[in-house]
């Protein structure tokens, strides 16, 4: 790495990356390119000789562009939002130029000791209890999804269960969830070898707004229970990835304190906004909880990726993913002075991801995130508001955060139930390039899911995405019977 060259070439890069925010609106937000196109464009073999950055940049604009989708867009309303900042860029950019491999507090402390005092900073700024704190018998660590999240929690509770009932237990172990949780915790339930048809996805409904009602986890857990198998994992939700619903805490708390159930939350979009006073009623009852999970990369200024979970008892995190070789032995780890963080994760190798996570929080400060957050939810009423206001339209969901469910309303004595129209106008409207909003099912209705949390959106954005769906519903219900 020569330092000149470095110099150079990275500002170059960093025009390119400044270019492109200056021109994102120009791109189609949803890429429109077709399966293979990139095979098409680009040699069948790598390059024998050196090439030139700007060979490279060259190609970057008029092939790798095509086929981005822009998460950054401003006019983005799809899935979740993922966001980017300059304070979260510049702390990824620190981090590659440092490049460190922070498995243990001997190949970085800095890496470990910056980690564990920002997630007890986020830590107070969520109002957690001190058991999650670093100073405690507990801690936050940085992940780099909630799938995996979900996975290491997993994989902790069952082995703690299986420490006092026996190893042999394994295929009587039963995990609890609505229906409406994410999939990353069948897929941990696959990965950590429990029986995939005991991962009860319990069923919600609109009477509860897709939420978990305790009634029906205490009534499964009996069940299972009196045919002989072993209760130990519930996940609960505060905002479902298909409408934001949050379930019901302090009370799933003392169903799981009874039956000696480790509880984890799973707030890996909404989990942000709880910084917010007026918010963190929504996370009510995690003090009863054993692990908590929010994503600083969806709604967060952060970067991808940086899921931040804490527990409250790490030793249960250690026992489980712990290895001690030979060649990672050094005296801090023996003496047990330090966090190795790489015994609460599953690979060894982790990135310095703390970094951008610190850079966010001191650039723009706890009033900074709390204003961004506000902005999003402001939006998200607004775009509700324009909903309710055109009859043709429904919301379908409570808007807790920035999320709004919605469909169109099939004309009367139409033979569709609405699940076709409204699939064909999400691809009108995609197909447009100048917005992209995504789907989900609820109660058997196909449903649009308008998210508002890219950090470039404005209300412009809002008003002018709105008015591409009454466009094109407008177009499709003269032809719909
Ligand atoms: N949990 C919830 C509520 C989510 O919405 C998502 C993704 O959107 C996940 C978990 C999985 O997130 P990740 O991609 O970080 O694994």
């Amino acid at each position: 790495m020569n330092a000149e060259e470095l110099r150079e070439q990275a500002h170059k890069m960093v025009d390119f990356i400044a270019d492109y925010y200056k021109t994102i609106e120009s791109f189609p937000v949803l890429s429109q390119v077709q399966p293979g196109y990139l095979g098409k464009l680009l040699p069948d073999s790598a390059p024998t000789c050196p090439e030139s950055l700007q060979h490279v940049l060259n190609d970057v604009q008029e092939k790798i562009l095509p086929g981005v989708t822009h998460w950054q867009s401003p006019n983005y309303f799809a899935y979740f939002p993922s966001n980017s900042s300059i304070a979260g860029f510049l702390g990824e950019m620190l981090s590659a130029g440092l490049n460190i491999v922070g498995f243990s507090w001997i190949t970085s402390p800095a890496a470990t000791e910056l980690e564990a005092i920002v997630l007890d900073w986020l830590a107070k700024a969520l109002l957690l209890s001190h058991d999650f704190f670093s100073t405690g018998q507990g801690g936050g660590v940085i992940q780099g999804t909630a799938s995996e999240a979900v996975l290491v929690v997993l994989v902790a509770a069952r082995d703690k269960i299986l420490r006092t009932v026996g190893r042999t237990a394994l295929p009587k172990l039963v995990t609890y969830a609505s229906d409406q949780t994410h999939s990353s915790l069948q897929k941990a339930c696959q990965i950590g070898g429990l029986d995939p048809e005991l991962c009860r996805l319990l069923k919600t409904d609109s009477s509860t707004n897709f939420a978990l009602s305790p009634d029906v986890l205490s009534e499964a857990i009996s069940d299972d229970i009196a045919s002989g198998l072993i209760p130990f994992f519930l996940c609960a939700n505060v905002g479902t990835t298909s409408s934001t619903a949050v379930d019901p805490l302090p009370a799933l708390a003392k169903v799981t304190r009874t039956n000696n159930i480790w509880f984890h939350v799973d707030a890996a979009y909404a989990g942000s906004a709880c910084i917010c006073p007026e918010y963190r009623h929504f996370i009510d009852g995690v003090e009863e909880a054993d692990s908590f999970n929010m994503n600083a990369h969806k709604w967060f200024l952060t970067n991808f990726d940086c899921s931040l979970l804490w527990v409250k008892e790490r030793s249960a995190l250690i026992q489980s993913l712990s290895t001690n070789p030979e060649y990672l032995k050094n005296k801090a780890s023996e003496g047990n002075m330090v966090i190795d963080y790489k015994d609460w994760q599953i690979p060894l190798g982790r990135r310095f991801r703390s970094l951008k996570l610190w850079m966010v929080l001191r650039l723009y400060g706890l009033e900074g995130l709390q204003a961004h957050i506000r902005s999003h939810i402001a939006m998200a009423a607004y775009f509700e508001e324009l909903v309710v206001q055109d009859k043709r339209f429904k919301v379908v969901a409570p808007r807790t955060f920035s999320l709004v469910c919605f469909r169109l309303l099939p004309p009367p004595n139409s033979k569709d139930n609405g699940n076709k129209l409204n699939h064909d106008l999400i691809d009108l409207v995609n197909s447009t390039g100048s917005v992209f909003i995504t789907h989900t099912v609820l109660s058997g209705e196909f449903v649009l899911r308008f998210a508002v949390g890219a950090p470039l959106t404005e209300v412009r954005h809002v008003k002018a995405a709105w008015q591409i769906l009454q466009e094109k519903a407008t177009a499709l219900l003269q032809i719909y019977h």
